[in-house]
């Protein structure tokens, strides 16, 4: 399987290796990677595969797409990776060996409304799926050139912890996270901060996300600094981040249904196009998925694109501060990778197109007067459709969904339940990703229900474990300071 860039003119560039990527983000000409065809899944193998544990599932779909790594390691790594002890924050009754528990909510219309658990990890959010792979692969892949890897970045909260968990005690690897200062959540700084391992570095920025993340920009743009102290990221861009993302809607599908000829539909809380990318990767593939629903809160870049085919970045100030935060994006930086397909794999058309968002701030697919061109007439074709949803209805579902069915849902898989309901219309399964537990984002429960969400056992008192950060003011040449005397290269 080789790997290109969206923006590469295929003249001039060499297809890459998995391992060849796997440690990097945007490809130099400012691209995303995406394999040069989707591997495909036949229904002996989907059929085969209805009797796999999730790591093994993870290991049939890891190898069609990293296969320059020995099949025998990827299995050892798949199966470290997906066990029930790092997935053990279940609802009761739930069996953590399930990875991705499935629970039906009840038949809503003429279908069943179904929720899959994607936030049973260490932090209690999706992107442990992705991220506690993406520890053991970096480990693998730096213990075999004995390298080293500064990860540098910055997060408004579950990005961050994601990454230090992930990350935590791997050999050849150090965490140098920003977060605003006292602006996040105590549950989150809690769940950071906590975290002793000597390889991790907390530091609290006096400023707000957008100052964390121009001092990461700064850093990234100083060639030499970088190549130096070997700083590299794990933000969503990231191609394994995706792949690992695709194993839990074969998971979801083969959970749902009992025969290949079925259909199911999911929706998913969007932020920046991660994790419903892979939703559309495994339908590439050939899973049987009828709609992919992109749900998003008050911030609706990706909504706005999938009602009119207007592309519309925001700027920083016209960026909502949601309760639902972590899908507060004012651009959805995976999206390239969806045009990519929708344009026909038309890479000068691509780097036209986001050259365009960077100098007019979007482009209109809409085929009308003065647009950039018409491929929204086949976005259908590819299964997508879209909703939004505000503070109130969050509340609302909350609210409705504790009444009906008896459990806490966190706010962003409220907004995905909320525009799921709009779209369940055709006596399809609907599984709704739960993106996040409830008790990450305890303010908002309280104000919908008047309690306090459950927390999982042992995370009853983390607000006060002893706190391991340190205080920066954003200045990019005490930042490069700080990560030269620890990186000691
Ligand atoms: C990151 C995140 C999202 C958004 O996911 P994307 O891959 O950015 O679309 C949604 N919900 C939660 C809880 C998240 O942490």
């Amino acid at each position: 399987m080789q790997y290109v860039s969206t923006r590469a003119n295929p003249a001039q560039s060499a297809p890459q290796s998995f391992s060849d990527i796997l440690l990097g983000g945007l490809a130099s000409d400012g691209g995303l990677f995406l394999p040069t065809s989707y591997p495909q899944v036949s229904d002996a193998e989907l059929t085969a595969w209805r009797l796999l544990s999730y790591a093994e599932l993870a290991f049939e779909i890891l190898k069609k797409f990293a296969t320059d790594i020995p099949e025998a390691d990827l299995r050892a790594l798949t199966a470290k990776t997906y066990t029930a002890a790092v997935y053990k924050n279940v609802r009761a009754g739930e069996d953590p060996a399930e990875i991705t528990p499935l629970r039906v909510l009840g038949f809503e219309g003429d279908a069943g409304l179904v929720l899959q658990s994607l936030s049973n990890g260490p932090t209690l959010a999706f992107k442990d799926m992705a991220m506690q792979l993406l520890g053991n692969l970096f480990e693998y892949a730096l213990a075999k050139t004995g390298d080293q890897l500064n990860i540098f970045g910055a997060t408004s909260g579950d990005t961050g912890s994601a990454a230090e968990y992930a990350m935590r005690g791997k050999q050849g690897i150090r965490v140098f996270m920003l977060s605003p200062h006292q602006k996040m959540s105590a549950f989150q700084t809690a769940q950071m901060f906590s975290l002793q391992d000597p390889n991790i570095f907390n530091i609290a920025v006096e400023g707000v996300f957008d100052d964390c993340q121009d001092m990461v920009k700064a850093v990234s743009n100083d060639l030499d600094f970088k190549a130096r102290h070997k700083i590299g990221t794990v933000n969503s861009i990231n191609w394994a981040r995706v792949v690992a993302q695709v194993v839990y809607y074969f998971r979801g599908y083969l959970k749902a249904t009992l025969f290949n000829d079925q259909k199911v539909s999911f929706c998913v809380p969007s932020g920046n196009f991660g994790n419903i990318c892979a939703g559309h990767i495994a339908r590439q593939m050939g899973l049987p998925i009828d709609k992919l629903v992109v749900a998003t809160n008050e911030n609706d870049v990706l909504d706005e694109f999938f009602r009119t085919g207007i592309y519309r970045v925001r700027k920083s100030a016209e960026t909502y501060h949601t309760s639902s935060p972590s899908m507060d994006i004012s651009k959805a930086s995976n999206f390239e990778r969806f045009i990519y397909d929708l344009v026909g794999k038309d890479s000068a058309r691509v780097k036209a197109l986001f050259q365009k968002v960077e100098t007019a701030g979007g482009f209109d697919l809409s085929g009308g007067p003065g647009s950039d061109g018409d491929e929204f007439k086949l976005v259908a074709q590819y299964g997508f459709v879209s909703g939004k949803s505000t503070h109130a209805d969050r509340l609302a579902t909350i609210r409705d969904v504790r009444q009906r069915y008896g459990i806490t849902i966190d706010t962003h898989t409220a907004d995905g339940i909320k525009v799921a309901r709009e779209h369940m219309r055709n006596g399809v399964p609907m599984i709704v990703l739960e993106t996040a537990l409830a008790a990450k984002f305890n303010e908002t429960i309280r104000e919908a229900l008047g309690e306090d969400a459950e927390r999982p056992a042992g995370f009853e008192n983390i607000e006060a474990l002893p706190q391991r950060f340190t205080v920066m003011r954003p200045d990019v040449a005490e930042m490069k300071a700080f990560i030269a005397a620890n990186t000691g290269l």
